[in-house]
């Protein structure tokens, strides 16, 4: 489901400037459809208010590094199962993360 165009456009996408953004399965959360960046929107959550970013700064950094080299989105949100085409984005990210950023497989 898309989010409303309320809640669209108050959040642009700090990976790829987008604007377009999906519900994850997780209560509030939503993910970039351009890139698959992820950010909470609804609850605030240990002291950070909504929207705020829901990953890393390494990660946050290497999707980017990931989606201007690539062009591909990798959905980053919580799912209760794997959607179309999410196994594949993620494998292609993570052998990505595997030659360029070998350092962050360690910590997850
Ligand atoms: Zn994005």
């Amino acid at each position: 489901m898309t989010i409303s165009k309320k809640q669209r456009t108050k959040l642009k996408c700090e990976v790829c400037g987008q604007s377009y953004f999906s519900w994850t399965d997780l209560n509030g959360e939503v993910d970039c459809q351009n890139c698959g960046m992820t950010y909470q929107i609804l609850r605030e959550i240990d002291g950070r208010k909504p929207p705020f970013t829901t990953l890393k700064t390494e990660w946050i950094n290497a999707l980017r590094e990931y989606h201007n080299e690539t062009k591909n989105r990798c959905r980053m949100g919580h799912y209760l199962g794997a959607y179309g085409g999410m196994v594949e984005e993620q494998n292609s990210f993570l052998k990505w993360i595997d030659t360029h950023h070998p350092e962050l497989k360690r910590d997850n």
